[in-house]
């Protein structure tokens, strides 16, 4: 589902990513660990078609991202990927709803099929409360809460998520975590989680650090 090859990401002078080789099958899930400022995000900006590397290959849902055009991307992000960012970005001029139907109305589905999942997932994660709100009414936990239900609402293959539990109490990153793992798990979606925590990672079978720009098994 994911393959990079000799990935390199330069910002100016200074090489973030030093040759990224990275394999993930369908299905697969695993936690991506490293110090602050390794380029965790970075690579997951790449994953994800948000950014484009220096050099290298990036193959991901049988796509090679480096030669798609805005217009593609913009479509591959919407069909496959599912983004939880570490800076929640809901916008702010509609409900929490509204932005949990962006992408359905993106990819010009019916949102009439959406509800029932909207309502579970809400329910689950105890954000029902909060989807006729409007993001700055409601608490920077609840907004990341929403985030997720947006990134999962199309079942996506890929499911990059970039520290979810950052503004969580452990009691909601425990259930954040065991959601993802879940949902991933029934919709065969290959899952990535940046985290920071022992614990969270110590869900995951397989671990990923990154260190000095290389990917450390
Ligand atoms: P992490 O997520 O592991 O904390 P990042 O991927 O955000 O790290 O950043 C890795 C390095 O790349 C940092 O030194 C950061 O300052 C730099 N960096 C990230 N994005 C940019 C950018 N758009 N322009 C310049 N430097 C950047
Ligand atoms: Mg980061």
């Amino acid at each position: 589902m994911i393959t990079t090859k000799n990935v390199i990401k330069k910002f100016g002078d200074i090489e973030v990513l030093k040759g990224i080789n990275l394999s993930m099958r369908e299905g697969e899930q695993c936690a991506l660990l490293g110090g602050s400022g390794s380029g965790k995000s970075t690579l997951l900006y790449l994953l994800g078609g948000l950014d484009k590397p220096s050099s290298g290959k990036i193959l991901v849902a049988r796509k090679e991202l480096d030669i798609l055009n805005d217009e593609e991307l913009s479509e591959f992000r919407n069909q496959k990927i599912g983004f939880v960012f570490q800076f929640h970005f809901l916008l702010p001029s509609i409900t929490c709803l509204d932005n949990i139907y962006l992408p359905v109305k993106i990819s010009n589905r019916p949102i009439e099929e959406y509800k029932e999942l909207i309502t579970m997932l809400a329910n689950y994660l105890g954000v029902e409360h909060c989807l006729h709100k409007y993001p700055y009414q409601i608490s920077g936990g609840e907004q990341q809460r929403i985030n997720i239900i947006r990134a999962l609402i199309l079942k996506p293959k890929i499911l990059l998520c970039d520290e979810p539990t950052g503004n969580l109490d452990s009691k909601n990153s425990e259930k954040v975590i065991s959601l993802l793992k879940e949902l991933a798990t029934q919709f065969r979606s290959t899952l990535i989680v940046v985290t920071h925590s022992n614990k969270i990672a110590a869900e995951f079978e397989r671990k990923i650090t990154i260190e000095d720009g290389q990917l450390i098994s």
